[in-house]
């Protein structure tokens, strides 16, 4: 390290500030994680092992230092050498900014999912865009959140290597020519397109403990021609082409913060024709110079998984090479095509479908519009003429329908497989949102619930929990971590019990310490840490969880002498920028946490804290203290969540909704080792279709949700005429569209159940210990592993 900061910064190690100690210890990481890389694609060259490719908008991978120490086993050296000299190790690993490319769990997702297929050695690769500016950072001023930039890559990021001599070129707009050939087939040529260059960023994916090391190929928008080009020529020139120059960096200039919302704006189609144009290019280029097979043979060395409907452009734009530049047929191509890529679904919210106007796509991609309607002719003629029994739904499946173009459906009729990320999830895609597709095509569709890398989200971030397990079990739960399972032999064992509960008390201190710096909040240890972190969204219902802060405030004004285990609430969600009632509900919980806080009745039995900027570092710290993770959504609208097994792996108790994968966390556990309660799926749904639900019958005859709500409307809560007439409008005169008033009591209650069992400490840690030993299923390398024998078909590199 003293050579490294000698050489880096012509200094002596005692005078490297914790920057340069970071940049030092990277560039250690990377002199040991370069030759590794280079191994692992001279392997996967040689042996011509298929490989997959997936495809995604974002990658949510935040810090990677530690990480990489971790997984390439420098990480206690690192420490240790840290320490000798007398610095935090934690602060030199916080000068590394949280590459912020995605905006909650798809992203992180994808992330996880890197992380098992190195550590699984598996020859996979992920694809994304390097925006310049990731997701926004949000801070709170008086309860409001405000958005700044998060200009990520202000300073050199160490990671990250340019690949100026693969760049590729993609074409927007134009217009299509046809000629016919003298064998009869027809010839496309494209004049007067707009052109970009896509320059790829490549970053190591270190695989754990193993050599292997993948790759990370991120994409960023650059103008073909250069400044210098136009130093002799007009002025006039030399401004139109800084504008241009900017348009076009502006494609991978930022992030689209919107999470489970779709917004049909012309920037993020580009994106998103860039992202899938500059990926496909680069596949087949791979292909034809590695592989060297017949094109026909492609599926059998290539898999592309795309990671929901964003990357959708991927059937046309595969259709397109290989039809305009690879002269193949129609129907060779679209075997090809058909058979190489697979399908992710993570929604059947409306809003989150994504449809893009024809003439949008017809005016940016000219070409791949004319692929789409001919793949969508060929669909319909062929419901029309084999499947008459569904002559009268085409139009709700037909691709392009009512002047837009159906990115599911595209996605759907264009792959071979279809997967949805939870049991639930899966069937309600075959019995409700794509029954048709699904008696259309029975075998695409399968279920991979979703996962989480238990190295980052328990190894890593919860160190003293990983020694407490690996001294009873071993460590092979570290690459195998079904072997947590063996932790059911403790979980009676009171001196086991102790030392987990005592890490999670140490856990929490820590926590505590950090909301003390941030936010000058005072909290109590050994209350119970409630915690709901996700992004903020009607459906996740953070509005529940602030009800029944309020329930329990006004309880205790009523009588301060109740007998209340004391809590604190911890809160972390940004809102999207545009979405009103999310930024309303963020008001609401810091409306709240100021009179809560401060009000001598309480006396310190409820403290409400709102973490600012919630992101994978912070959740990183939160996580390993958390009591009760709170996963709450109405039922049917989660798809899986990865939140819900993060917390289960670091002992936290789930209180849930039986929505997403905590009902395969509650199939595990037992109803007695978690905290299910409210309405069903079958129940949310049958009320959509069916009606029968009245919010205000239960204003009516419910006086605890009258008075809150009667709170919200009148602004007893805040001193300045601060009030939440829209939450209030929105559940009395939209009839709580997400049933929070219906699930109310059953939450209550349960609330008082957890109450209980958290007074009982040996049946609490029972319990934590019974969730942890479960939880190795929810490990991304479950996942993984499922995905590349049923669908992908891959093999370890080395087995
Ligand atoms: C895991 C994670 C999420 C997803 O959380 P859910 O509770 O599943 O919605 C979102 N953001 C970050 C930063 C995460 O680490």
């Amino acid at each position: 390290m003293a050579a490294k900061t000698n050489v880096l910064f012509g200094k002596k190690l005692k005078d490297a500030t914790n920057k340069d100690l970071y940049y030092a210890i990277a560039s250690i990481v990377n002199d040991e994680v370069h030759p590794q890389w280079g191994e692992t694609n001279h392997t996967y060259e040689k042996k011509k092992v298929k490989q997959v490719f997936y495809l995604s908008m974002e990658f949510l991978v935040g810090r990677l230092l530690e990480n990489n120490l971790l997984n390439c086993g420098l990480l206690d050296d690192a420490n240790g050498a840290l320490k000798k000299i007398g610095k935090d190790p934690e602060k030199v690993y916080a000068n590394e900014p949280d590459a912020g490319l995605g905006n909650g769990g798809l992203g992180r997702l994808a992330a996880c999912f890197l992380d098992s297929l190195a550590s699984l050695k598996y020859p996979g690769h992920g694809c994304g865009i390097r925006y310049r500016y990731g997701l926004f950072e949000q801070r709170i001023i008086h309860g409001h959140q405000i958005e700044l930039p998060d200009y990520w890559l202000q300073e050199e990021y160490p990671w990250e290597t340019r690949k100026g001599e693969e760049s590729v070129k993609i074409h927007f707009r134009g217009s299509v020519h046809m000629h016919r050939k003298i064998d009869g087939s027809l010839e496309f040529h494209y004049k007067n397109t707009d052109q970009v260059n896509a320059v790829p960023y490549d970053i190591p994916v270190v695989g754990y403990n193993n050599q292997v090391v993948n790759t990370l190929r991120l994409w960023s928008a650059e103008s073909i021609t250069r400044d210098t080009d136009y130093l002799t020529s007009k002025s006039s020139k030399y401004y139109h082409h800084l504008d241009h120059k900017h348009s076009i960096e502006q494609i991978s200039g930022f992030l689209y913060p919107d999470d489970s919302s779709y917004e049909g704006k012309e920037l993020r189609l580009k994106q998103q024709y860039f992202l899938v144009s500059a990926s496909i290019q680069n596949i087949l280029r791979h292909f034809k110079r590695q592989i060297g097979a017949p094109l026909s043979d492609l599926p059998e060395y290539i898999a592309i998984q795309i990671n929901d409907t964003h990357p959708s452009l991927a059937i046309p734009e595969f259709m397109r090479i290989l039809m305009d530049d690879e002269n193949l047929g129609w129907d060779q191509a679209w075997e090809i095509t058909r058979h190489t890529i697979a399908y992710t679904n993570h929604t059947t919210l409306s809003e989150a479908l994504e449809k893009w106007p024809k003439t949008m796509v017809q005016e940016l991609l000219p070409r791949i519009y004319m692929i789409i309607d001919e793949i969508n002719e060929r669909f319909c003629r062929g419901l029309w003429f084999d499947h008459p029994e569904l002559r009268d739904v085409i139009p709700e499946l037909a691709i392009i329908a009512d002047e837009q173009v159906h990115m599911a459906r595209l996605a759907i009729v264009g792959s071979f497989s279809v997967n949805g990320v939870a049991k639930i999830h899966t069937d309600i895609l075959k019995k409700k949102e794509m029954k048709h597709f699904y008696q259309l095509f029975p075998d695409r569709f399968n279920n991979k619930t979703n996962g989480v890398t238990h190295r980052r989200w328990l190894l890593q971030v919860n160190p003293r929990l990983s020694t407490v397990i690996s001294e009873v079990i071993g460590p092979n739960w570290i690459c195998r971590p079904s072997q947590l399972i063996s932790l059911l032999r403790y979980s009676k064992d009171a001196s086991f019990l102790e030392k987990v509960d005592k890490v999670k008390l140490e856990n929490k201190r820590s926590l505590a310490s950090l909301i003390y710096d941030r936010t000058g909040i005072k909290i109590d240890e050994h209350s119970i840490f409630d915690v709901q972190i996700k992004r903020l969204h009607e459906y996740k219902r953070q509005l529940l969880n602030i009800f029944h802060v309020i329930y329990l405030y006004n309880e205790l004004k009523d009588n301060p002498n109740l007998d209340l285990t004391p809590r604190t609430f911890i809160f972390g969600a940004k809102a999207a920028p545009s979405y009103h009632l999310a930024k309303e509900v963020i008001k609401l919980i810091h409306t709240v946490a100021s009179i809560v806080n401060h009000d001598p009745d309480i006396r310190g039995k409820l403290k409400v804290v709102f973490l600012e900027n919630y992101n994978v570092s912070l959740a990183e710290k939160i996580i390993p203290a958390t009591d009760i993770s709170e996963q709450i959504s109405t039922a049917s609208k989660e798809a899986s969540g990865t939140g819900n097994m993060k917390m289960m792996m670091n002992g936290a108790l789930t209180v849930g909704t039986m929505d997403g994968a905590n009902i395969e966390i509650r199939d595990l556990v037992g109803d007695q080792h978690i905290f299910m309660f409210g309405l069903k799926a079958d129940e949310v749904l049958n009320y959509y279709e069916h009606g029968g639900y009245t919010a205000r019958d239960i204003y009516n005859t419910d006086d605890r949700v009258r008075r809150i709500l009667d709170q919200l409307n009148e602004g007893v809560f805040g001193s300045q005429e601060i009030e939440f007439k829209d939450i209030y409008y929105n559940i009395l005169y939209h009839n709580d569209p997400y049933f929070v008033l219906k699930d109310f009591d059953p939450y209550i209650e349960t609330h008082e159940l957890v109450e209980q069992a958290y007074r009982d400490r040996s049946t609490w840690m029972n319990m934590s210990v019974t969730n942890i030993a479960y939880s190795g299923k929810f490990s991304s390398d479950r996942t993984i592993q499922e995905y590349a024998s049923e669908i992908w078909k891959i093999n370890k590199t080395h087995p």
